[in-house]
């Protein structure tokens, strides 16, 4: 008697497919980001990774400054009440991270795809 595939390879092959299909989500790509998108109230603008600046935004309840340093961000200061999230989440840098203060609704989203992708 002689089929064509046993138990054991079905499981190899099903196990395979398993691993090709989530291996996204195991191993996200630890790619670099290269911009910033900053989201506020009055709409979004995208910030350059790869130069260190300080910039400060207008936010729901006051001004957020967000600070850009050798390719990591963070949100440096917030007119929040007692800067929670910010000290815990600290800096970001690689694309697809994100940070945000809540109250005054400034979000944060690294990019690393340049940013037309991430704009429209
Ligand atoms: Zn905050």
């Amino acid at each position: 008697m002689s089929r064509r595939y046993s138990f054991a390879d079905v499981v190899v092959v099903i196990s395979l497919l398993a691993i090709g299909i989530y291996s996204p989500f195991l191993l996200p790509k630890a790619t670099d980001a290269t911009s910033l998108v900053v989201r506020t109230p009055d709409g979004a603008q995208s910030l350059s990774m790869l130069r260190d600046q300080v910039v400060e935004v207008e936010g729901k309840s006051g001004l957020t400054v967000i600070e850009v340093e050798s390719g990591k961000a963070r949100i440096l200061r917030s007119s929040c009440p007692n800067n929670h999230r910010h000290e815990i989440e600290g800096w970001i840098s690689q694309a697809g991270a994100a940070l945000a203060c809540v109250p005054n609704q400034i979000v944060l989203d690294l990019s690393g795809d340049g940013f037309d992708s991430v704009m429209r």
